[in-house]
């Protein structure tokens, strides 16, 4: 019912020439997947040159953010706008990084949220508590604050449009990955949300990935849970084997 989604982040990593080399296996070798959303993440300035490569396939170019002015005196910033004009269907808001080193909040989160809804982007909404947060038992406020204030004031209507990704941050880039059985107790709590903010239809219609050191040999069994239904990919999106070994987790 729901398409799987697969994203690879390439967070700061990757020149264009670089960027065109894996993007360019990537697609040689995703060409025959067809029920699976593939979404490339590469740094603003590698946006053109992977859009680029990526003209003629199924696959889709994301940015790793945005922000929600559309233009003016903001320097350093990049609006929606800039992202669609360059090929960007989606872009990865509030990822933990953000929230950790740029000081992103569930506040400013919302507002790039509805600035990439009212632009026709489809924002990858990145929620997930911390090693301390899971030890002392607030997984579920942690990451019910981020869902319920990340997309306050959203309709129904634009909560359709969104995709949530739970990245408890323990599992990033550490290579500890949370087990089939705690993303999926996760999962089910922000569905559970969603139904709420968003009704029956909606809230079951939503595709919520998980996030944190997915590889080629954990992935089936994530994917398996009825809760999870793709992935964002940090380490394993920079090389084309295991990036497509993830992508093709169904074959
Ligand atoms: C990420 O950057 O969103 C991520 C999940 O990274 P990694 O796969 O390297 O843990």
């Amino acid at each position: 019912m729901r398409t799987p989604i697969i994203a690879g982040n390439w967070k700061l990593n990757k020149n264009r020439a670089e960027a065109q080399v894996l993007a360019q296996a990537i697609v040689a070798e995703t060409q025959s997947v067809k029920d699976v959303e593939v979404v490339l993440c590469p740094v603003y300035t590698a946006l053109e040159t992977v859009a680029t490569v990526i003209r003629n396939s199924n696959i889709k170019l994301g940015a790793q953010d945005m922000f929600w002015e559309a233009s003016g005196a903001f320097t350093g910033e990049v609006s929606s706008d800039l992202l669609k004009d360059v090929g960007c269907q989606y872009v990865i808001i509030g990822h933990s990084e953000r929230r950790q080193y740029f000081f992103e909040t569930n506040e400013t989160v919302n507002k790039k949220v509805k600035a990439a809804l009212t632009a026709g982007l489809t924002p990858i909404v990145c929620v997930g508590e911390t090693l301390p947060e899971r030890e002392a038992g607030q997984v579920e406020a942690v990451v019910g604050n981020h869902v319920k204030n990340g997309l306050a004031g959203l309709s129904s209507e634009e909560i359709r449009k969104i995709v949530v990704a739970y990245e408890p941050v323990w599992a990033i880039g550490t290579g500890k990955t949370a087990t089939p059985e705690q993303a999926q107790d996760v999962h089910q709590y922000i569905r559970k949300l969603l139904l709420e903010l968003a009704g029956e239809e909606v809230g079951n219609s939503v595709r919520i990935q998980y996030g944190g050191s997915v590889k080629p040999d954990n992935v089936k069994e994530l994917m398996a849970k009825p809760d999870i239904d793709g992935a964002l990919v940090g380490g394993a999106s920079l090389k084309p084997d295991s990036f497509v070994s993830l992508v093709k987790f169904n074959s």
